[in-house]
């Protein structure tokens, strides 16, 4: 699925390469500075691999945040669109088109539920589900009009929207955006006992990442999904995971509730479900959930649209094979089995995962993060920092698995210090 990495060049470790710094300078120019890219500037990719407008090639063990789990221009995908493009690409909810009823039909059916509600964006899909809880609450629940209020869990990472940030718990993600919006009460993630306690007759939802990505894949005790879909039920309250990140194949399972035989009432997609070629999200849940809304009452231009709904289809046939799911599980054992000896050896502080997943923590003496995630991409590996010290694994999951071991010894050989 991937190319050997015998071409991968060793790349000048003392300065980027003439065209990468202006490239980097004419970005920086005409561009707000709300993200700090390592000096890398892709031109193409392939699989697991990335090719910069210098030639260099590296492995990508990112994956857009997941957002490739197919790989870079997966072919079935880019097939899928293709095919679609010279059909009809956009109509607007106005009309119907002839992708939307299968696209809401074979999502629902994925996640053993009944209706779909399509955006673009992942903050959208929690925007949205924010909106349907509280509407839920006021119509279904009977909570006094107003008071209704969302349990999350410190840590949390659901977008960057003014409302999906006034219930972050980042002091980085919250300064300076105020004010926020009310009627969120955070609890310490994978406590089920202080997630009971901070029920009220208001609550209208439990909205959490079944593993925290941002915070450096952080997999809950076990158990803690399972208490949580019994706590949510016996309070009559709504449980949301946002599986945006953890979802689709991730972790092994087609969702990351899956490992413990958890459905909640309200799955939030996105991310892998647009194939890593177009934003697609989506909010899917049961009719009695999702009948609140009324036609004027949310929305969006592109949400639903025929190339997002043809992409999506695609993903849903993949994943309907298992064939991700098995490799994210075989790969992941691989992955966690060479962390583990890492930690061993005192090569690294520490790792965690799940699937094809994995924080690892470096220890204070090699910088921070980001400085790790540097000397990687001077070797010829793409990795991001989270959180200071942490940098987070998620390789696509079509990567080889001589791919993935030969990008497990660069990130050993810069951590242990070797030349
Ligand atoms: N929810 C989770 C769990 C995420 O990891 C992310 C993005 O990383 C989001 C929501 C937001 O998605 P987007 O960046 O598409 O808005």
């Amino acid at each position: 699925m991937t190319t050997t990495n015998e071409t991968v060049p060793t790349a000048d470790a003392t300065a980027l390469g003439a065209a990468t710094g202006r490239a980097v300078r004419a970005a920086e120019a005409h561009s707000a500075h709300n993200y700090h890219p390592l000096p890398v500037v892709i031109a193409s990719a392939d699989g697991a691999w990335t090719t910069d407008i210098e030639g260099r090639r590296h492995l990508d063990l990112l994956a857009g945040y997941s957002a490739l789990n197919f790989g870079h221009r997966n072919h079935r995908l880019i097939a899928a669109a293709k095919e679609q493009l010279d059909r009809l690409t956009l109509t607007s909810r106005a009309f119907h088109h002839d992708r939307f009823a299968a696209f809401c039909s074979e999502l629902a059916d994925l996640c053993g539920m009944e209706a779909v509600l399509p955006m673009n964006t992942g903050a959208e899909a929690v925007e949205t589900a924010v909106k349907v809880a509280r509407k839920w609450g006021y119509l279904v629940k009977g909570v006094a009009p107003g008071r209704a209020r969302i349990v999350v869990a410190d840590g949390n990472f659901h977008g960057r929207t003014t409302t999906v940030v006034s219930f972050s718990s980042d002091p980085e993600a919250r300064a300076d955006f105020g004010p926020f919006t009310p009627g969120f009460d955070s609890v310490p993630f994978g406590d089920a006992d202080a997630l009971e306690a901070a029920l009220t007759e208001d609550t209208v939802a439990v909205l959490i990442e079944p593993v925290q990505g941002e915070a450096g894949v952080l997999v809950p005790p076990a158990g803690y999904l399972a208490r949580v879909r019994e706590i949510t039920a016996r309070h009559g309250v709504l449980f949301i995971a946002d599986e945006i990140q953890s979802g689709l194949a991730r972790t092994g399972r087609t969702f990351a509730c899956d490992h413990e035989q958890v459905t909640p009432d309200v799955y939030l997609l996105g991310k892998a479900l647009g194939g890593g070629l177009v934003p697609v999200s989506a909010v899917v849940s049961s009719h009695a959930v999702l009948g609140v809304l009324r036609p004027g009452q949310h929305g969006s231009t592109f949400g639903g649209n025929p190339l997002a709904c043809a992409v999506a289809l695609e993903v849903i046939a993949m994943l309907r094979t298992g064939e991700f799911q098995e490799r994210a599980t075989a790969l992941g054992s691989l992955l966690h089995e060479r962390l583990r000896a890492m930690k061993r050896a005192g090569v690294i502080e520490g790792s965690r995962g799940r699937g094809l997943w994995a924080g690892v923590d470096v220890a204070g003496r090699h910088g921070s993060g980001s400085a790790v995630a540097g000397r990687l991409l001077e070797r010829g590996v793409l990795v991001k920092d989270t959180h200071g010290t942490t940098i987070r694994l998620a390789p696509p999951l079509v990567i080889d698995e001589a791919d993935l071991a030969w990008g497990l010894d660069r990130i050993e050989e810069v951590l242990a210090g070797r030349p």
